[in-house]
């Protein structure tokens, strides 16, 4: 049966990837996230194979009253929303005594406060139909801590938190929510980190990658936006139906250390 799949942040990266996938599958999807115009109805164009529809909408995750046209455009232009991927972030480096305090608010707003917003809009029709999915892309620092990223650690902590709560609450309903918890994914996310890190730490580009991001990940190896998707696709089936507030780590074995 075809879905309605939203995927926030689709423009790029993950979740694009994410978007790609639910869309080789005949769901419908409903992208967000910036980026240029054409590109992006490019982007909207190459997803609708397989019989499914692409629809573009351009809130600003921050933005509470844009969140909320996205969710009304999504369930109106398509039917309720079935799943519900959680993915726009976005990533600061800084020592938390310089940390920009609107650098912090933007963080919490996208990376957390916006998966507040978008879940609320979607959870009646999910409890009524008895039936759903929620996707929150969170990370490895949903789990632990590395410094200099304080916003994004602590969003990403909280976003587990608010997957096990909504769990507990939709339990009953037939709605599950997970968290997929990456590793180093390469992704314009991280390679936009990569020059950061070096001024801050003071090392070269090619250390950051080889001593700071993939020190910490076993297999040596960056993640790829493919595998991630998968674990998304896993997370929607019938299979998952009784995975429901917990996470999926593919992380190359970093937290299990
Ligand atoms: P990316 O920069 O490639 O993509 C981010 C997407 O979010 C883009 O489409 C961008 O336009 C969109 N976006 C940014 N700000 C937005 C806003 N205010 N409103 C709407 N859309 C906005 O990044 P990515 O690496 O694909 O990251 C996707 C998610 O995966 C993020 O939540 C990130 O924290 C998480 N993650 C990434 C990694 C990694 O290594 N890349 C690891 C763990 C978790």
């Amino acid at each position: 049966m075809k879905r309605t799949v939203v995927v926030t942040g689709s423009t790029s990266g993950i979740g694009l990837a994410i978007a790609r996938a639910f869309a080789a599958h005949g769901d419908n999807v409903v992208i967000n996230g910036f980026g240029d115009a054409s590109d992006i109805e490019a982007i909207r164009q190459s997803l609708e194979v397989a019989g499914a529809r692409a629809i573009y909408h351009g809130a600003d995750m921050s933005k509470p009253a844009e969140i909320d046209d996205l969710m009304a455009t999504a369930a109106h232009e398509f039917g309720m929303v079935d799943v519900l991927v959680n993915n726009a972030g976005i990533q600061h480096v800084s020592p938390v005594e310089d940390f920009p305090p609107e650098k912090w608010d933007q963080i919490i707003a996208i990376n957390l406060s916006s998966s507040f917003h978008t879940i609320r809009a979607a959870v009646p029709a999910m409890k009524e139909k008895k039936a759903g999915r929620i996707i929150n892309v969170a990370s490895a620092h949903g789990l632990i801590a590395s410094p200099f990223k304080s916003a994004y650690v602590a969003a990403k902590h909280g976003i587990m938190g608010l997957t096990k709560s909504v769990a507990l609450e939709l339990a009953e309903f037939g709605v599950t929510a997970n968290a997929i918890c990456p590793g180093y994914v390469l992704t314009p996310l991280v390679e936009k980190q990569i020059p950061d890190t070096a001024r801050t730490r003071g090392i070269s580009e090619a250390e950051v990658k080889s001593d700071v991001m993939l020190k910490f990940q076993p297999t040596k190896e960056f993640v790829a936006v493919e595998d991630v998707a998968a674990v998304a696709i896993f997370l929607a089936s019938d299979a998952a139906r009784q995975i429901t507030g917990t996470h999926i780590s593919i992380d190359g074995g970093w937290t299990a250390q």
